[in-house]
């Protein structure tokens, strides 16, 4: 955070906005580790100035860094066009404890609100909390949270809903629109500082490469090649990545209007008012590299410092190539272990690619069925039950199990050996909409307890629990019919 501590331009010092009569609404036990905050009995800080703390109500002395709360400037493309500054609207940074950001979101304006309130509603918070904590249980790199805070102010969004804060944890929140803002600001010592804290704390092999920055952007773009690829991996659409939510270290931010994909769909649109499809789940990881071309145009006079101009583009130009080739392969590793095979072989993609065109015809929930395929008998060719179930042309799926089989048959698979492989890779539970919601109008009438439940069973999505089938199961009609508001 170093680099943020200084100059009127690129951070603001402000307060959090006090919450009225805060209340717990979730906690997240196993993120409050991070920072060490010691638990009472109820697995709720037993500390109580915490609850103030996280409402943003009380700056806690006893953390120097606590001292001075800021938001930060950021600038950024938003659904692939310039927008200029944007900046932190609702999220204050309180401080650092123990190399983990911690932030506040919707505590209050700042000078970067605009028209905005610097408030979060109770749902999205809660959105934001379940699934920070789904992905970190699933293995996927993001920022982390650690409570919601709610209160019965009320909020105006498409209806009146009331006030959450929801704070978060993260090695740093520095974003691709960070490196845009001081790039449109020509401010290249500015630059500088920032991809020189980036490297020093967080992508330290790059300081021994004679060029630091071309590696930096070369680190930033595999991260975030892999990033997407976990994300096709689980079925996951971020709904706005904008390069304001892209994260430089690599880590799903922002929360919003996400969603976890429950029958597969390769052009599944999460976000309502993504009219064109921009961030559709096929196109996440085509976007990613788009936002990784706005970075190298970002960090191109940072190269510029040692090179003459013309050199410096085509060294960002031919780093920026090494994108797709980088996610193409974190994808087939990815696909090729939820298939549980050991080997690679070329013919594998395109048995990856027709399983994924099966189950968009015949729209088959994608968690549900990769769990399933576990349970494949490679020996008699035959595949569960449960999973052929889910098709309606069956001689086409039934002609893709057949080549499956043949497939695990020539690596000499052993079955239950690969289940318990599969197993790990095949998450059983996913942070699906209807569950979210059912967890958040339980909340809306002050019961809190399916939270709780939600962060237990996703905190270990690999893992068989009991007395949890229905969290697992793929929602029925009237689940699916769950209209999710995107306003946050
Ligand atoms: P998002 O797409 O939610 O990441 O937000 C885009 C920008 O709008 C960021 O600069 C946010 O800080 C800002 N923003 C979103 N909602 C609000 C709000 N209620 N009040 C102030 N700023 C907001
Ligand atoms: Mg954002």
């Amino acid at each position: 955070m170093a680099f943020l501590l200084q100059g009127d331009d690129v951070l603001h010092q402000v307060n959090p906005t006090p919450l009225p009569d805060p209340y717990w609404v979730a906690f997240s036990p196993s993120a409050a580790k991070l920072i060490q905050i010691p638990l009472g009995l109820t697995q709720l800080p037993a500390d109580p100035k915490w609850l103030e703390v996280l409402a943003g109500n009380r700056l806690d002395l006893e953390y120097k860094a606590f001292h001075h709360p800021i938001a930060t400037a950021y600038s950024g493309h938003q659904f692939g066009i310039w927008a200029g500054q944007l900046g932190d609207g609702r999220a204050i940074l309180l401080g650092e404890i123990n190399g983990q950001e911690l932030q506040l979101k919707g505590a209050g304006k700042t000078r970067y609100s605009r028209m905005g309130d610097g408030r979060a509603v109770l749902r999205s918070s809660i959105r934001e909390f379940l699934c920070s904590e789904a992905m970190h249980g699933l293995g996927i790199p993001s920022s982390r949270a650690l409570a919601v805070v709610g209160s019965n102010q009320a909020v105006r969004r498409e209806t009146i809903e009331t006030a959450a804060v929801c704070s978060r944890l993260a090695p740093s929140f520095i974003r691709i629109g960070h490196f845009e803002h001081y790039a449109a600001l020509q401010k290249v010592e500015r630059l500088q500082e920032l991809a020189d804290y980036l490297i020093d704390h967080f992508y330290p092999a790059c300081r021994v490469n004679e060029d630091p920055y071309l590696e930096l952007f070369k680190a930033i773009s595999a991260r975030s090649a892999d990033l997407v690829a976990q994300w096709q991996a689980v079925g996951f659409c971020h709904g706005v990545l904008n390069t304001d939510n892209i994260s430089a270290l690599g880590l799903t931010i922002d929360y919003g209007p996400f969603g976890f994909m429950d029958q597969f769909q390769i052009d599944h649109i999460c976000n309502h008012s993504d009219t064109s499809g921009r961030y559709a789940y096929h196109r996440q990881p085509q976007i990613m590299h788009w936002n990784m071309a706005c970075l190298a145009s970002a960090m191109c006079p940072l190269l510029e410092i040692n090179h003459p101009s013309e050199t410096a583009q085509a060294l960002l130009r031919s780093a920026l190539e090494e994108y797709p080739q980088s996610y193409a392969d974190s994808w087939q590793r990815l696909f090729r272990a939820k298939l549980g095979l050991k080997t690679a072989k070329e013919d594998d993609i395109s048995l990856i690619e027709r399983l994924l065109q099966i189950m968009h015809d015949a729209k088959v929930d994608f968690t549900f069925f990769f769990r399933k395929l576990a349970e494949y008998d490679s020996i008699h060719l035959k595949p569960p039950q449960e999973a052929r179930d889910l098709f309606n042309h069956l001689a086409v799926i039934d002609d893709w199990f057949r080549e499956y089989g043949l497939r695990l048959q020539s690596e000499n698979s052993v079955d239950a050996e690969r289940k318990i492989l599969m197993n790990t890779c095949n998450p059983k539970f996913i942070l699906r909409n209807h569950l979210a919601q059912h967890a958040i109008e339980k909340a809306q009438q002050q019961d809190f307890s399916e939270i709780s439940k939600l962060l237990a069973i996703l905190e270990r999505p690999y893992d068989e629990q009991e007395h949890t089938e229905i969290y697992a199961n793929p929602p029925t009609a009237e689940h699916r019919a769950v209209e999710v508001s995107c306003s946050s």
